[in-house]
């Protein structure tokens, strides 16, 4: 054994991420250690480590020593290149049987090609998601890792003992093979782009629609925070609505600008399911709408020349307004979350996951961005039928969902007619009325297919595939 060799986990980049999780870990008496190429962060660390079992280090082969064998890299490095960069630095300084694990988001499909490569050569691999931001990393974030089972059998101690807690159980799970982990992270953030867009149409329709100032709004999302509601966006939405800069007489909020940046995880979420046909609308509208919000010279000159002065006319009853607006809120976000877990579903079937979306939804329900008070419902519903496609088919979600239609038809109708973009409202609206149609108006779009295309189409109560010479057959 080398000197010193006594860390039973390294992590390479000591971001944000990397740095919290690791003293996460010293927290709780792991012996750990962390690189990072400049060394301004391993300065940070140990700062912040106050005399806890945390090792620093800007020498690479100094750090890859520390650790007890078989060893274990954890990389928090920025997503993409980076990631290859920086095994193909560390492969040489590890032996066969070692593990690396990806902590970043980094892209499933790289996630699988870095898996496979990394298997060739002897070494296993872990794609992990982590979710809880800075504050979750420090005190319990939520991890999805995904790969080799038998290396994950390693790390599980480490990573259940760092994880969050909800009524004791930790939230971290072996999620599946392969890039299972990074893919489920990926839908995870997916929801997380539709539950914040429809927190920021909320915004819409209270300062908008019912006029109502900060202190108001603050209410309201507080009000709704301790009830069924309760989701850890709700209560940094509650806070955003009282922060002000020392000395200032406003919000921060109203100074920052319109223009909502994005990472990419919630494009790729769409493009997965564009690209397994799994329609999840209301995440599609959330990452258009990100992308619109950042034409504001456009929105600008559009705003002069279709400028609209109707109103909605003030509530005399806003509380009754403000219901709607929560069952409307319900409604949407029980769609959302709906949309990602049949993407999931899905994608288990076509990645070959076996993903236990039970087991997703226990792990969500603390540590990340997405836990809300309603994971509890999505984990019983898939604990109850683990066989469930499609959380709207659940019963116990039936009735609740049912009871919310009168607020989401009136605030979707409202926006409508009084020129309020609600999308997310709406698309999640409409995904509904359409799932819940029978007969939807596809058969005249299959006949359209074969009128100008010939591409065929099939009939009821008839096997085979039909072509007609339509405009010969029009007289
Ligand atoms: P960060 O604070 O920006 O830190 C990035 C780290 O990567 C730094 O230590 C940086 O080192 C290192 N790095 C970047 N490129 C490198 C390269 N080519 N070679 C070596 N080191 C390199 O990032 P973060 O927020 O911790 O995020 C890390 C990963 O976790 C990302 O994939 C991110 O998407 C994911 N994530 C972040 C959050 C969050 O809330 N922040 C939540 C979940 C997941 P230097 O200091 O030397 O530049």
């Amino acid at each position: 054994m080398e000197k010193g060799n006594q860390n039973v986990f390294g992590i390479y980049g000591l971001g944000t991420m990397g740095r919290n999780l690791l003293l996460n870990m010293a927290d709780h008496g792991f012996p750990v250690a962390g690189f990072n190429r400049h060394d301004d962060k391993v300065t940070l660390l140990k700062e912040e480590s106050k005399g806890n079992s945390v090792q620093g280090f800007t020498d690479l082969t100094e750090f890859i020593n520390s650790l007890k064998s078989p060893k274990t890299v954890m990389l928090l490095v920025t997503a993409g290149k980076a990631v290859d960069e920086v095994i193909t630095e560390i492969l040489p300084l590890l032996k066969k049987g070692d593990l690396i694990i990806d902590g970043g988001n980094s892209h499933f499909t790289d996630t699988d090609r870095r898996y496979k490569d990394l298997k060739e050569k002897g070494f296993h691999f872990i794609g992990m998601g982590v979710s809880g931001g800075e504050e979750g990393a420090r005190r319990g974030p939520s991890m999805m890792p995904g790969g080799d089972k038998h290396a994950y059998q390693l790390v599980k101690p480490i990573l259940e003992t760092i994880a969050a807690h909800v009524n004791g159980d930790p939230t971290v799970a072996y999620m599946g093979p392969g890039s299972a982990g990074h893919f489920v992270k990926m839908v995870h953030n997916g929801i997380e782009y539709a539950l914040m867009q429809l927190i920021a149409e909320t915004y819409e329709v209270l300062k908008k629609g019912l006029h109502l100032n900060n202190e108001a709004i603050h209410a309201v999302f507080k009000q709704w925070n301790d009830g069924r509601l309760q989701s850890f966006l709700l209560e940094v939405t509650r806070d955003i609505f009282v922060f002000k800069n020392p000395g200032a007489d406003h919000l921060l909020l109203d100074d920052i600008k319109d223009e909502a940046k994005a990472k990419g995880t919630g494009k790729w979420t769409s493009q997965v399911g564009m690209d397994i046909n799994l329609p999840i609308p209301t995440i599609d509208i959330a990452v258009s709408m990100r992308d619109l919000s950042k034409y504001k010279t456009l929105r600008v000159q559009a705003a002069a020349i279709y400028s609209d002065t109707t109103e909605m006319p003030l509530e005399d009853n806003p509380d009754e307004y403000i219901a709607n607006l929560e069952q409307a809120f319900y409604f949407s976000m029980v769609t959302a979350y709906a949309q990602g877990m049949h993407l999931l579903y899905k994608a288990s079937q076509e990645y070959n996951y076996d993903l236990e979306l039970d087991q997703i939804a226990k792990i969500w329900r603390g540590g990340c961005i997405i836990r809300a008070a309603f994971l509890e419902d999505i984990y019983s519903a898939f604990s109850t039928n683990a066989k469930l496609e499609h959380l709207l088919l659940d019963k116990s979600i039936q009735s609740t969902l049912k009871n919310s239609l009168p607020g989401i038809r009136t605030i979707v109708s409202d926006s409508a007619k009084f020129g309020m973009a609600l999308p997310a409202y709406a698309a999640s609206l409409n995904y509904f009325d359409a799932f819940r149609s029978e007969k939807m108006p596809a058969n005249l779009i299959q006949a359209q297919r074969d009128y100008f295309g010939a591409h065929t189409y099939e009939l009821i109560g008839k096997v085979g595939v039909f072509h007609t010479e339509w405009q010969s057959d029009v007289s």
